[in-house]
């Protein structure tokens, strides 16, 4: 497995791999990887392009200098998960590699964001102002360095994923997007790099998000589709601990992500909440069956 350092390495190592016209298949993260990510790893694996994973916390997509600083990084457990998988070819980059060299203090020369503006705007933008516009960014840059075939994204953080989506849409970016399925725990917590930071009682108390989604969509499953009943039968859940402090729960319409009154095709729903002092994601999805 070739592990490259910089964007010139990068670069020659590219050559290699695709000597002989080969495609690239991509998977950002930013470490600390976990099943979740691993079967991402695997959709790419599974294509016959050569794989190329990138580890790289992005400073800006954190709104939150704590939530950075403290994010989980153990780059030589990632490299042994990666190689186990047989990935061809790891790109961790430094932040002055991406950003530019630092002028002053946390200050670089970049200026060239990108913001994917109406997607960008609700449940995790509104929470994390300046978070969608980091990673569209990164993901621009991290494009353009790869040139991967395809890219495949988990739909574990489904605002992201659209947004990318729009953003390969509107600027014609030459890259397909596969959404990779939600990988859960035993209990149906969504696996997260974040879920270490949750102490036991908080971990014992996370399982009630996707429990909550699950109910909704035994719920759906049984004739209801009205937006309000459901995100209550949500909330109800999250509500029996005290560790959960809910952001949103809301039913949306997957394309636009805007919130709809009663369930369609194709509709979510999306969940933040903090447990325990941790922010955790999840949503799932519901249909109306055809029959
Ligand atoms: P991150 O390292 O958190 O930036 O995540 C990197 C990629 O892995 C993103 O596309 C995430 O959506 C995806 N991912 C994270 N957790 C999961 C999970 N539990 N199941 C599927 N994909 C995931």
């Amino acid at each position: 497995m070739l592990v490259a350092r910089s964007i010139d390495e990068f670069n020659v190592f590219r050559s290699e791999l695709t000597r002989y016209g080969e495609r690239l298949s991509f998977v950002p993260t930013m470490g600390f990887l976990h099943r979740g990510h691993l079967s991402l790893v695997q959709l790419a694996r599974k294509r016959g392009e050569r794989s190329v994973v990138s580890i790289f916390v992005n400073p800006t997509q954190f709104n939150d200098r704590r939530d950075f600083d403290s994010y989980p990084i153990d780059l030589p457990r990632d490299l042994k998960m990666l190689e186990a998988e047989g990935v061809d070819l790891v790109f961790v980059p430094t932040v002055s590699e991406i950003y530019g060299p630092e002028i002053e203090g946390d200050e670089r020369e970049f200026q060239s964001w990108i913001d994917v503006t109406s997607l960008s705007v609700p449940f995790e933008g509104r929470s994390r102002p300046g978070h969608f516009r980091g990673v569209a960014t990164v993901v621009a840059i991290l494009f353009n360095i790869v040139r991967p075939y395809v890219a495949i994204f988990g739909e574990k953080d489904f605002q992201q994923v659209r947004l990318i989506e729009k953003l390969v849409e509107d600027l014609k970016l030459q890259v397909q997007i596969i959404r990779g399925p939600i990988v859960r725990e035993a209990d149906g917590l969504a696996m997260s790099s974040r879920n270490i930071r949750l102490a036991p009682e908080a971990r014992e108390a996370a399982q009630r998000l996707s429990a909550g989604l699950f109910a909704a969509r035994e719920a759906v499953r049984s004739g209801e589709s009205d937006a309000a009943k459901l995100t209550e039968l949500v909330r109800g859940e999250l509500s029996k601990s005290s560790l959960i402090v809910p952001d949103y729960v809301s039913l949306v319409d997957e394309r636009s992500l805007t919130e709809i009154p009663r369930v369609r095709n194709p509709s979510r729903i999306l969940l933040a909440a903090q447990v325990g002092g941790v922010r955790l994601l999840d949503n799932i999805a519901l249909g109306i069956e055809q029959v």
